[in-house]
Order: structure tokens, then C-alpha cells, then sequence
């Protein structure tokens, strides 16, 4: 913590009690410090006054929310390097990553300050002579988050930013791992002016409890969830009593195809770049490569070859491109997937192997097929499955054959090819010749149970509004 000069940015830590909690630096599994635990009487508290802070809010006008939201985004930039090493040191993610991260949370917070004064109405032709027709947007009320580890900053703000945006107050609890990052973005958006109790984070153990209450809540009208699957279908359930409005960001299972005509050195650097960002421990992070017959052994090589010579250590020192993994439970999924696929008959082209603490050598496997389990479920950790595939029908049916439905990548140089496999994918988003595709201006969501809704773009923002149709009678 020595090197952070901004500290107004950690004044969430606290003593360590009988209920605080302890964050950990997975690359070393030191404390970094102590956070306050929230019960479920203080989260009421809290959402009861983010309840009334959204009353006023909503009658600013887009721009003057605008002008708070453009003064967060600069000190977000301002403090780009703080935030980096606060997020590596309780993330495990390489600096020049968590830089990154930092100016793509950054990103949605200036986007949506501009797109809060799109949120146009309409006015419609009417039947009726005498009446007229037209509708409005209003935000939806208090949202509520629940946040991943692996992006602490950028899955808060890409839900924050709209919901402030449009008018309406957020609260949000953001991963164990992982908190200070978000109350370091809270700490700044609070130095930018806005008033209180409209950006709130609550932190505890007992996660279940805060999903329960969100969604039980009458006072919260949307739930908007990233994390996995399984999580997802369970807020799904909770928030079915109080019908409420849910955006959900879940897992993936993206594939990753190499065409015979695809520039393959493009490949491989898409590919790197799409398996191996935070170790691996992405949602859109490709999961399964399908490479053709004819540029297998090429692709596999080199492949091969570029991961070998990627660097692992703790994220703080220079050169370093693979942090360690999350936790032991990362751990001993990727090894668990390693093993299977190895007595299943994978072979190991480089890697291989757990290394002392939490992390794992960056791995290529070949000879892998279809159906073994490390093709079926999502790994999130730094190893990559490579499958031989020959005709383009069956490899499309092997692509979509998966209950997920995020990210999907494919490289060929046929114009034609490109938009039927671009079509044919089961997708919510296709990256085509291109291994990293999020961007604020850019809708990111998934089909089938990856999810439900989307964040950036316009279509972020409709995620906290509600359209409210007038009728003008009697003129
Ligand atoms: P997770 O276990 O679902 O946890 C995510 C969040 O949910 C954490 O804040 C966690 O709290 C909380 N949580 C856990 N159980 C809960 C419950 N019963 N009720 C309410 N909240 C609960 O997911 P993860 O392992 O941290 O993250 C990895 C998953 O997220 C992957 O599947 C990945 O694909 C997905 N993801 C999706 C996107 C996307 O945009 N689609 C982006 C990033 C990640 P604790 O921290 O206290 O456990």
C-alpha cells in the first residue's frame, strides 16, 4: 500500500474486529487490509435512504448529472495508477491489465454522461383525431448490483453509469475478493459531487443474505447481476415474488475458430490475447479452439510457441502477463480440467503444470475433442483446448452445441464465410478477426442462459428506464 499516494481512495478500510473483513493479495496471500461487514438491518438502512437520494436525483435535469458524471470519469483517469495497483494487489491481474480495466470502467461512466440526455420519448402518429400520443422515459427507481471479482471496477461502473445516468439511484455489492476497488470508485464519485447516498456499496460474507434481500426488497425495482450462471438462476427465482426488473451478465463457453484461409499469425495474436487476459479468467475469454485440418499443426505450433513465452508472477512486477489464479478454488478446477482431459487422451503441448500458490502455467492442449469436459464447461483459468475440425456445417453445430451463449470469435479471409458463420454462431457477440471486442459504444450480453439484456451502448441505458406512454384526449 506504500505506493498509493492518493489514500482518500482506501478510507474504506478499517480496523480488524470481530465481524470486519479480510482482503487477501492472491499472489501472495497476504492481508492488504480490513473492510466493514454490513449486516442485514444496516443494507436496509442503506437502501431506504439510496430510496429517498433517488427522489431529488431523478428531478436533476440529464445534464447536470452529466457534469457530475464527467468530473468522475476524469478523476477516474486522474487516478489511473492508484486504482491499477489497488485492484492488482486484490485482484492478482498484471498492472498494465488493471490500467486497462481502469480506463474501461472509466469509459462507461463518460459514455453514459452524454447518453443520459439521449433518453429521447416519442411522439406518435395518432389514430384518433382528437387525441394526441407520445411517450417518455423514467428511471426505474433504486438499482441493485451484485458484482464478479474479475473486473472490480469495470462491472460496477458498467452498470453504475447508466443507472445514475438515467435518473436513478444504485447500490451494489461487489465480490468478497475484491471490494476496495469498488469503494475506491464510490470514493471518487463522491469527490465529483455526487450527493450521497446514491452510489452504495455494502460488503459482508453472507452473500446469499444480500441476494435475498435485493430481491425481496419493494423498495429496489431492478436487479441487475454478473457472475455465474448458477448465481443468476438463483436471483432469477428470488426476484420472481416481487417481479422485478433483472439484467443479467452470466457465463460463456466462447469458441474460438481458425479457418483454413485465416491469417494465422493474427490468430494466434487474437487468441493470446482472447485465453490469456487475467489468466484466463474471463467471460468472454475464448474457451475451445476449432482450427481446420489444414492449419492445425501450423496454428497449434505457434500457438504453442507465443504461450510458452508468456510471463507469470505477481502482477505488480514488470514484464509479468499472468497473474495467479483468483483462489484454491480456481486452482483445483483448472487442474481438475487439466486431468480429465489428459486421461482422456489431450496432450500437452506447453504448460501443464500448478505452480506454488495460486497459480498455474498458461497451457495449450492438442488432440482434444468435443465432448471432453474441458470443452464443455467453462474453464476460467489460463488453459486452452485446441479441437481439429474439417467442414464448416458440423464445426458450426459443435460451436453452438453448449447452453451459453456470450462472446464467439472466428478468423477467415472469405468475405462470404464471414457473414454466414457471423449469422449462423448462437451468439450475443461475434468477434470476426479480432480477439478482444468489449468497448462501451458496443452492446456486451449473451443469448440462451448467458444472460438477459445488455450493458454500454444505448442499450445500456434501457436497462434503468421505464417507457411511460401519455394520451392526450379531447382535442
Ligand atoms: P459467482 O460465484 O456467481 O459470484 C458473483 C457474485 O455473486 C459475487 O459477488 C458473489 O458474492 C455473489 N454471490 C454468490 N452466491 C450468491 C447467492 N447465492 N446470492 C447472491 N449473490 C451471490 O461468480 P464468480 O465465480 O465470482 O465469477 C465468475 C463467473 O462470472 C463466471 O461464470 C463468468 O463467466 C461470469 N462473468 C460474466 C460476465 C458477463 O458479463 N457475462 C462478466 C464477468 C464474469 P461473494 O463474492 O461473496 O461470493
Amino acid at each position: 500500500m506504500d505506493k498509493i499516494k492518493n489514500m482518500s481512495l482506501l478510507s474504506c478500510l478499517c480496523e480488524k474486529t470481530a465481524s470486519s473483513i479480510a482482503v487477501t493479495n492472491p499472489a501472495n496471500d497476504q492481508v492488504i487490509g480490513f473492510i466493514p461487514s454490513h449486516d442485514n438491518t444496516a443494507i436496509q438502512q442503506r437502501i431506504g435512504l439510496a430510496k429517498e437520494a433517488q427522489k431529488a436525483w431523478a428531478k436533476t435535469t440529464a445534464k447536470q448529472r452529466a457534469e457530475i458524471m464527467h468530473r468522475w470519469y476524469q478523476l477516474l483517469m486522474d487516478n489511473q495508477e492508484d486504482l491499477a495497483r489497488i485492484m492488482t494487489l486484490e485482484q492478482g491481474k498484471p498492472l498494465a491489465e488493471s490500467r486497462g480495466e481502469v480506463a474501461y470502467g472509466a469509459s462507461f461512466v463518460q459514455w453514459f454522461a452524454e447518453e443520459g440526455k439521449r433518453a429521447y420519448g416519442e411522439t406518435v402518429p395518432t389514430p384518433l383525431a382528437d387525441r394526441r400520443i407520445m411517450t417518455i422515459r423514467q428511471p426505474v427507481g433504486v438499482a441493485a448490483a451484485i458484482t464478479p471479482w474479475n473486473f472490480p471496477i469495470a462491472m460496477i461502473t458498467r452498470k453504475a453509469a447508466p443507472a445514475l445516468a438515467a435518473g436513478c439511484s444504485f447500490i451494489v455489492k461487489p465480490a468478497i475478493q475484491t471490494p476496495l476497488s469498488a469503494f475506491a470508485v464510490a470514493e471518487l464519485a463522491r469527490q465529483a459531487g455526487l450527493p450521497e447516498n446514491l452510489l452504495v456499496i455494502v460488503t459482508t460474507e453472507d452473500a446469499v443474505m444480500v441476494g435475498e434481500l435485493f430481491c425481496q426488497s419493494p423498495d429496489i425495482q431492478k436487479i441487475s447481476f454478473t457472475g455465474s450462471t448458477n448465481v443468476g438462476r438463483i436471483l432469477m427465482r428470488q426476484s420472481a415474488e416481487s417481479v422485478k426488473r433483472v439484467s443479467m451478465e452470466l457465463g460463456g463457453n466462447a469458441p474460438f475458430i481458425v479457418f483454413d484461409d485465416a491469417d494465422i499469425n493474427l490468430a494466434v495474436k487474437g487468441a493470446i490475447a482472447s485465453k490469456f487476459r487475467n489468466a484466463g479468467q474471463t467471460c468472454v475469454c475464448a474457451n475451445r479452439f476449432y482450427v481446420h485440418d489444414a492449419v492445425y499443426d501450423e496454428f497449434s505450433e505457434k500457438f504453442s510457441n507465443a504461450v510458452a513465452e508468456l510471463e507469470i508472477g505477481n502482477g505488480l512486477e514488470a514484464n509479468v502477463t499472468i497473474g495467479p489464479l483468483i483462489d484454491e478454488k480456481a486452482k483445483e478446477k483448472t487442474q481438475r480440467l487439466l486431468n480429465d482431459a489428459v486421461n482422456e487422451g489431450a496432450m500437452v503441448s506447453t504448460g501443464g503444470h500448478a505452480l506454488d500458490g495460486q497459480f498455474f502455467e498458461p497451457t495449450v492442449l492438442t488432440n482434444v475433442t468435443h465432448l471432453m469436459s474441458i470443452v464443455q464447461e467453462e474453464i476460467f483459468g489460463p488453459i486452452a483446448p485446441v479441437i481439429r475440425f474439417n467442414d464448416e456445417t458440423s464445426l458450426i453445430e459443435m460451436a453452438n452445441d453448449t447452453i451459453y451463449g456470450l462472446a464467439s470469435y472466428f478468423y477467415s479471409r472469405d468475405i462470404n464465410r464471414v457473414f454466414r458463420v457471423a449469422e449462423a454462431l448462437d451468439y450475443g457477440m461475434v468477434g470476426v478477426n479480432e480477439g478482444i471486442i468489449s468497448t462501451e459504444v458496443a452492446p456486451f450480453g449473451g443469448v440462451k442462459q448467458s444472460g438477459i439484456g445488455r450493458e454500454g451502448a444505448s442499450q445500456g441505458l434501457d436497462e434503468y428506464l421505464n417507457t411511460k406512454y401519455i394520451c392526450l384526449g379531447g382535442m
